[in-house]
């Protein structure tokens, strides 16, 4: 794979960074990244870091050495080549043995004073912000702008029409999210780009890898980056293990992100420190979420919580735990879940304790403020029923079974 012919173009009030990547698996295609042009300053035209980042991972699954034709970090390719490549063929076995080499490298230190960290309005990013930004009292480790990222966050981009799917939804969320940087006078970057075509596999599987790489492109402007993580606690980490294997690289983050720094942009794995109800119960009373709140994944153009998918349920559930689950009812449609939703979803967390962690989290915070829950046998054997249904029962009858257990 050879990373080449580095351009920059305006194109209206955007300025796109772009290489053309010549893969063996792939053929010749253009990599690109775009940022508004009044945070054109931010680019890194001198080093290719962010793309190198960027293909690292398709490079790994084709089995193919990279060629950079330009310069790159010294120290980042000291650090991919020794460490984060045999780490990645560890915990990702499909990962092939590669080489990388560059025309050039450099040491250099960019000039720059931005502390950064992306904003979704997720329960991770929020509790980010709240640490380093409301609590933070060194400017030298508070937050001072944030970054919405379309790599792949959005929805998957293996064709034309994804990529158009993603990128609408990119600029709906972004609009949404936009009013809360806007009130603390702090900037708010969308950075686009075509980097999830690249990346198949599913955004949860390489988001470490697709982040870290659109911040590298914003070099100029970045000294740190404190990365969310994706939930878990340290000890969950290896605690879960095999659950977390194979769908999610937040499992190596506190190790992957200190080796993808360079000698101007240091990665912090930030949010380990803490389980996930730890996190809501950090920032719940932080005003802000209260208005802001966005954690949903479903499948949909709308960026407003659905209040019954994985997500939401698993944060309602620790709202009504703790007895929030009012604070919350102008982003959330608290009826649909007390009524539709939470049961079944209740009985799910019930006979998943022992292996997800996420429901273990959830179950132990129910225990703890003594909330009623179903035994296992009931939830297994409506759990279990369902999962049948699913299979075997027809759709329209299976509908109208799956309501009456939901408003039971
Ligand atoms: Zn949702």
């Amino acid at each position: 794979m050879r990373i080449s012919g580095l351009k920059n173009v305006i194109d209206g009030n955007n300025v796109t960074l772009s290489v053309i990547v010549d893969s063996e698996k792939l053929g010749n295609n253009e990599l690109w990244f775009s940022v508004p042009d009044k945070y054109a300053h931010g680019l890194c035209e001198t080093r290719l870091d962010g793309f190198l980042v960027g293909m690292l991972f398709p490079a790994m699954r084709y089995g193919e050495n990279i060629y950079v034709e330009g310069c790159v970090s010294a120290q980042l390719l000291f650090n991919l080549n020794q460490y984060v490549i045999p780490m990645l063929m560890a915990f990702l076995p499909a990962c092939k043995r590669i080489k990388i080499t560059a025309a050039e490298t450099n040491s250099d230190r960019f000039d720059c004073s931005g502390v950064g960290t992306g904003f979704s309005g997720g329960v991770d990013s929020f509790c980010t912000f709240y640490d380093h930004y409301e609590l933070e009292q060194k400017t030298e480790n508070r937050i001072n702008s944030l970054i919405f990222l379309n790599v792949g966050s959005n929805g998957p981009g293996r064709s034309d029409e994804e990529l158009a799917y993603a990128r609408k939804k990119f600029h709906s969320r972004y609009e949404y999210l936009t009013k809360f940087p806007e009130e603390l006078g702090l900037d708010f970057i969308p950075i686009d780009s075509n980097l999830h075509s690249f990346h198949p596999w599913g955004h949860q599987l390489t988001h470490s890898l697709t982040t870290v790489s659109a911040v590298l492109i914003m070099q100029n402007m970045y000294r740190k980056y404190f990365y969310a993580s994706g939930g878990l606690s340290y000890l969950e980490l290896f605690k879960y293990y095999n659950f977390l294997l194979k769908i999610d690289t937040a499992l190596i983050d506190p190790m992957l992100l200190p080796l993808l720094s360079t000698e101007s942009l240091n990665f912090i794995s930030d949010g380990a420190q803490y389980t996930r109800t730890e996190k809501i119960l950090r920032i719940v009373d932080y005003e802000p979420v209260q208005r802001y709140l966005n954690v949903c994944v479903h499948d949909r153009e709308s960026h407003e919580n659905c209040s019954e998918c994985s997500k939401c349920c698993r944060t309602l559930m620790t709202l009504n735990s703790i007895g929030k689950l009012e604070d919350f009812s102008n982003l959330f449609d608290i009826q649909k879940y007390k009524r539709h939703v939470e049961f079944l979803y209740v009985c799910q967390q019930v006979v998943l304790q022992n292996k997800d962690p996420f429901a273990r989290n959830s179950i132990e915070l129910a225990r703890k403020h003594n909330i009623r829950l179903p035994s296992f046998v009931v939830s297994f054997l409506l759990v279990s029923l369902i999962s049948l249904g699913r299979t075997w029962i027809p759709r329209t009858v299976f509908s109208k079974i799956k309501s009456l257990i939901k408003q039971y």
